[in-house]
């Protein structure tokens, strides 16, 4: 019965580092194309407006989880992102004032099936199967905007089996968090519990079973996985 089912649905949460706190999560929101040299080698263009897609917030795990392999895709590939976390409402918010949503920051990973996504992206179909399926959006440990500060620039490296697969700095993204937030909030009015993962650089790859990856974004908590 439907009621059984929902009395089953809980709410995720995410860690914040240095309390006790659980920071909620209702809604994951993903930045495509964000760094030019990833799309690059996606094959797009330039400076192109920012577009969204979303995931289940039940898709958000916490560092550490052993990701299972996911069915319907040989190519499971990794996508090391950071992640804003949002704690207040806004619609139609200006750049300059896109700070003021922002909770804090985390490590994360936007896990694709990219033989499913590009097959979706090639046919003009949406791309939720290829994004947006169990445990597709590993987490670390929030860091506060009010302890760190806001986060704009600072190495992003993800590692796999301890070799290095990406490594840019979050200034190199086209759109910087500020600017997301006033684009996104144009669309949705942006609520407590919102996530918004803000694009990967170049380096995207597959992984196997039992590779271990880690997400290291200067300042933050890394955030590590296992592949099973
Ligand atoms: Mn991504």
């Amino acid at each position: 019965m439907a009621s059984q089912r929902l009395d089953r649905i809980i709410t995720p949460s995410i860690a914040v580092a240095g309390s006790e706190q659980r920071f909620e999560v209702g809604r994951i929101f993903c930045v495509g194309r964000n760094y030019a040299a990833h799309v690059a080698e996606m094959g797009g263009s330039m400076r192109e407006p920012p577009f969204f897609f979303t995931k289940f917030a039940v898709a958000a795990v916490p560092n550490g989880t052993r990701v299972r392999y996911p069915a319907g895709t040989a190519n499971f590939h990794f996508e090391g992102e950071l992640v804003v976390a949002i704690d207040k409402e806004g619609s139609h918010v200006q750049a300059e004032q896109a700070h003021e949503l922002i909770f804090g920051y985390a490590a994360g990973l936007d896990m694709t099936r990219r033989d499913l996504q590009l097959a979706a992206r090639d046919q003009g179909r949406p791309w939720d199967t290829g994004k947006n399926f169990e445990q597709s959006a590993p987490v670390g440990d929030l860091h506060r905007r009010a302890d760190i500060g806001s986060l704009e620039r600072g190495v992003l490296e993800l590692w796999v089996n301890g070799v290095v697969k990406q490594r840019a700095d979050l200034a190199q993204m086209i759109w910087s968090t500020a600017e997301i937030i006033e684009h996104l909030s144009r669309l949705y009015r942006l609520t407590p519990g919102d996530l918004i993962y803000t694009g990967t650089p170049a380096g995207v790859g597959p992984v196997v079973a039992g590779d271990r990856i880690d997400v290291l974004i200067e300042g933050l908590s890394p955030l590590s996985v296992t592949i099973e």
